[in-house]
């Protein structure tokens, strides 16, 4: 066997180890996610150009990974005592959202459109307030059921083609502990070498 062989072998073998260690210590709370995303800013860009240029794996490997890496950090947070998206965040909406929301209030969709929502300069619709204002005071969502889409899809970490949504997550990290905690352990699950 070729000496390239062997190494590639070699690390091939690590990054499997990787894959099935557990992630380190989950950081939950949001000062320190935002210091440490700060601090991570240039590491961060360049783990995102190896995702994109240096990552021998095809889009659907590397989606199942950040899967299961998901789901294992997602088990160890709990939203409700969080909420910081709901907190902090524009929420979209759409027509379908509109008319499910406001058959759910009992209201015309024109009408949840004037007393809820707001129009950019795009012609995106957003909810109108952040904090939003379905949010209880319980940290729990009062339209839950309902929620936009948006909502339902938040942090994006379970649909395909995560590479393609680097910047995205990038921005995300210092929000969301979740995708934080998934991007910092895929750092290491991907074989990515972190700066020292
Ligand atoms: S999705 Fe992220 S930001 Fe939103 S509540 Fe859960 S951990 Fe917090
Ligand atoms: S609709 Fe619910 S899930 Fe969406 S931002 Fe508001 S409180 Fe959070």
């Amino acid at each position: 066997m070729s000496r390239w062989k062997r190494m590639a072998g070699v690390k091939r073998a690590r990054v499997e180890e990787a894959q099935s260690t557990p992630p380190d210590r989950i950081i939950r709370e949001i000062p320190l996610i935002e210091r440490y995303s700060r601090h991570n800013e240039s590491e961060d860009v360049r783990f995102r150009t190896y995702l994109k240029v240096r990552l021998d794996q095809t889009s659907e490997e590397t989606d199942a990974i950040v899967r299961k890496t998901t789901d294992e950090i997602w088990s160890q947070i709990d939203c409700t005592k969080c909420a910081h998206c709901c907190k902090t965040m524009q929420v979209a909406v759409d027509a379908t959202d509109v008319k499910r929301l406001a058959a759910r209030l009992g209201i015309t969709p024109q009408k949840f459109s004037r007393r809820y929502t707001k129009v950019d300069e795009y012609r995106e619709r957003w909810f109108a307030k952040s904090p939003c204002e379905f949010l209880g005071e319980d940290n729990c969502c009062t339209i839950y059921e309902d929620r936009p889409k948006a909502c339902r899809d938040f942090p994006y970490l379970h649909s395909d083609h995560f590479v393609g949504r680097t910047m995205m997550m990038i921005s995300n990290t210092s929000r969301c502990p979740i995708v934080f905690n998934v991007w910092q352990a895929l750092k290491v699950r991907l074989g990515f070498r972190r700066s020292r």
